[in-house]
């Protein structure tokens, strides 16, 4: 299962299984991902030869097996310290679902023995790659992320917490596993910017 999977999990499982049975997880968008992977190797190389990789983890929690990729892994003494989600958007908005992917990735790190104590998870956000380049030269500072907020930009963090991982990773297996149906999450502000809205029998205030 892959971060955009889970990324449409999160979002709303209706959308996720409309795009599964169409099989459409091919249309990635690898302009956007190498843009954002060149900020992050700037930034990280303007900080000098500190311990922060990009790392696609892969393995089990909850019995379903993920490929996740955060922009950056903070690695401090051999163990991962630090998650970092980097993205542009037009308001630098941080959500639940930024920091629920990095919880999912650092419960499968857990279960490897690679997590260090009390990891921090960090979100980066903002319009252009200016505004980014900006935010992770900020964040990406020894020994972990730190937030901040400027002009553009904001840098949001929280300690990740391994009792509300495992909830979340049982609550998301539970649709993989097949022991229940996707459920729906109709919304007006979700359901309006979702490319299915003018096809599902769920969104909010009825079809299209
Ligand atoms: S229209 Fe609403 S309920 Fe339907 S898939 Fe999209 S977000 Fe979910």
């Amino acid at each position: 299962m892959t971060g955009s999977m889970l990324s449409d999990q999160l979002y709303c499982e209706a959308l996720l299984d409309a795009r599964l049975r169409e099989g459409s997880y091919r249309a990635l968008r690898p302009g956007e991902a190498r843009r954002v992977a060149r900020l992050m190797v700037d930034a990280i190389a303007s900080q000098g030869d500190w311990g922060v990789e990009r790392l696609t983890i892969v393995g089990e929690a909850g019995g379903v097996y993920w490929a996740i990729s955060p922009e950056a892994v903070v690695i401090d003494g051999g163990l991962v310290s630090g998650l970092v989600r980097a993205r542009i958007r037009s308001k630098p908005r941080v959500y639940e679902s930024d920091y629920a992917i990095l919880e999912v990735a650092a419960l499968v790190l857990e279960g490897q023995g690679l997590l260090a104590g009390d990891p921090v998870l960090a979100v980066a956000v903002a319009p252009d790659g200016e505004g980014l380049a900006e935010a992770l030269a900020h964040a990406l500072r020894p020994p972990r992320p730190r937030p901040g907020r400027g002009g553009s930009w904001v840098v949001s963090t929280r300690i990740y917490d391994p009792a509300r991982a495992r909830r979340l990773v049982e609550e998301l297996s539970g649709y993989w596993l097949g022991r229940r149906p996707p459920k729906p999450k109709p919304s007006r502000a979700r359901c309006a910017r979702c490319p299915l809205r003018g096809a599902c029998p769920h969104a909010a205030g009825g079809l299209g």
